[in-house]
């Protein structure tokens, strides 16, 4: 059912207002992982730990944001969106969102959202000069609020297909949150025609127990961090999340097998086989 976004969700008067660097946060360390400047000792420490795990964890972060390049390309250049809101958009680097997807169209409207007071610091000085980028602080655990949210709930047309990001994210939610309600919220909310794109940390089981034994130890090393969060899931409760949509060609997939530029890489390390996404459309 699709329906305009609840506006009964009331702001969340939790969200974190002050930058403490003696504590890791996800975008920091994830920003330290990808070889980025904003982030404290604390934040690379918690990404020395995990290169530690596994040196590919490196590589693994740069599939993750390659596939939300090609994943922009596909959705604003291809299926013609010009409408994104990118939930849990992460501190900006190389190629963001809405550099991707005002390059293949200057009138797309992007709405970033992110939990993280420094994301929405720097978010908000880099697309200051960009009349239909906003960016907006919100909890992604609490859908109704960010749909409720003025950015996301005004700046948007809710009568026409947009796009919805949960790229690198709903790992961080834990089982006892109910990321699949979550989702389900979500996608309840989108317009017909819309799309999800979603990347998520996997753990493959028996499908592949070389790369399973990775993903435990990973999943330990995250679990076990200052931060406590990051979930390898199975197959199954990362395709819950696409439950009502169509899921595209070629479905829930490997990142670095997602359509990549040129021939499929051979031989992947068992840690770059631990995170797959996709793109599920509304009908
Ligand atoms: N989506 C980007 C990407 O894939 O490159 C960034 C992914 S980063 C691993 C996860 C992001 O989710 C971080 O920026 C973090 O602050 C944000 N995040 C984590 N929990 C969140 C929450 N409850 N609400 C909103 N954002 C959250």
């Amino acid at each position: 059912m699709t329906s305009t976004p609840g506006r009964n969700g009331s702001r969340d008067a939790q969200l974190p207002t002050v930058i403490d660097p003696n504590v890791p946060s996800i975008a920091r360390a994830y920003d330290a992982t990808l070889g980025g400047k904003d982030n404290y000792e604390v934040d690379r420490e918690v990404a020395r730990q995990l290169r530690e795990v596994t040196p590919e964890v490196t590589t693994l972060a740069w599939d993750n944001r390659d596939f939300l390049i090609r994943a922009t390309r596909f959705i604003v250049g291809t299926a013609g969106i010009d409408q994104i809101v990118d939930v849990g958009s992460g501190l900006p680097t190389v190629e963001n969102t809405h550099d991707v997807a005002l390059r293949l169209n200057g009138d797309t409207c992007v709405v970033y959202v992110d939990i993280d007071p420094i994301v929405i610091a720097h978010g908000r000085a880099l697309v200051e000069d960009h009349e239909s980028v906003h960016c907006v602080q919100g909890d992604l655990t609490e859908p109704q609020a960010v749909l409720a949210d003025p950015a996301v709930a005004g700046r948007l047309e809710w009568h026409r297909p947009m796009a919805l990001y949960q790229v690198g994210t709903l790992h961080h939610v834990a089982d006892e949150r109910d990321p699949e309600a979550m989702m389900r919220a979500y996608i309840d909310a989108l317009p017909s025609g819309s799309q999800v794109v979603l990347s998520h940390f996997f753990n493959p089981g028996d499908e592949d127990p070389e790369a399973a034994a990775v993903a435990e130890r990973l999943e330990h090393a995250f679990l076990h961090s200052p931060m406590g969060t990051g979930r390898f899931r199975t197959r199954e409760e990362i395709a819950a999340y696409f439950d009502g949509l169509e899921l595209l060609d070629p479905g829930l997939e490997t990142l670095a097998y997602w359509w990549p530029e040129g021939p499929p890489p051979e031989n992947l390390d068992p840690a770059r086989r631990l995170m797959i996404g996709g793109i599920g459309r509304k009908p």
